[in-house]
């Protein structure tokens, strides 16, 4: 089973490069922001719990992802080729207790950080905000966002390398660009 960890700053292409990743290797792709998105768009009391949360750019507590995250691994169906996780994890304490639950399930994934600069996120997510619709795509928000993928998500990357499936790409360039750097480290991973 191949389970990929996509990680990177908001804007950095996560959602385009699960959409290659899912089509040429056969995966599933779990992406937390549209889970979020639909149980808001649900209109429950928990959706409006998140909204507040995500409208705001913060994150939704750990223990929530927790068990998103759980319920889909514990109901993957056998046939499953692995998962791209888009958006998990997102903090140290995320990634701490998903290398336990993948462990139990006897499972293991490598993590891919999409590197992008600042100033290319900013652009593309204000360009992103006039189609999306997305009430978290405005400025102010996209600031906040990019502080707190700098203060609680970027640590993980220390994390991942310290446990050895660390891999990085430059998320600089073009989509297709950016998705041949992926397969290199996927079919090197793969060939093993
Ligand atoms: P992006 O990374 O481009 O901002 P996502 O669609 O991945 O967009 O996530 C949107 C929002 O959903 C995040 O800003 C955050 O509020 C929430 N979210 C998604 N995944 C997580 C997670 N693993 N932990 C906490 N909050 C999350």
């Amino acid at each position: 089973m191949l389970n990929i960890i996509l990680c990177g700053a908001p804007g950095s292409g996560k959602g385009t490069q699960s959409e290659f990743i899912m089509k040429r290797y056969g995966l599933q792709h779990l992406s937390t922001g549209d889970v979020l998105r639909a149980e808001i768009a649900s209109g429950s009391e928990l959706g409006k719990q998140i909204d507040a949360l995500i409208s705001n750019g913060n994150l939704v507590p750990d223990e929530m992802m927790y068990g998103v995250i759980e319920n889909y691994i514990a109901n993957l169906p056998k046939h499953c080729k692995g998962t791209i996780f888009d958006g998990y994890p997102r903090t140290v304490a995320q990634a701490v207790a998903f290398t336990s639950l993948l462990k139990k399930y006897h499972m293991e994934a490598i993590m891919i950080d999409l590197l992008v600069d600042e100033q290319l996120l900013i652009q593309r997510l204000i360009e992103r905000g006039k189609i999306s619709g997305r009430a978290d795509d405005n400025l102010n928000t996209i600031r906040h966002r990019i502080a707190v993928y700098h203060n609680q998500t970027e640590p993980i990357a220390h994390y991942y390398l310290h446990h050895g499936n660390y891999r990085c790409v430059n998320g600089n360039h073009n989509m297709e660009d950016v998705f041949l750097q992926i397969t290199r480290i996927i079919d090197t991973a793969t060939e093993q």
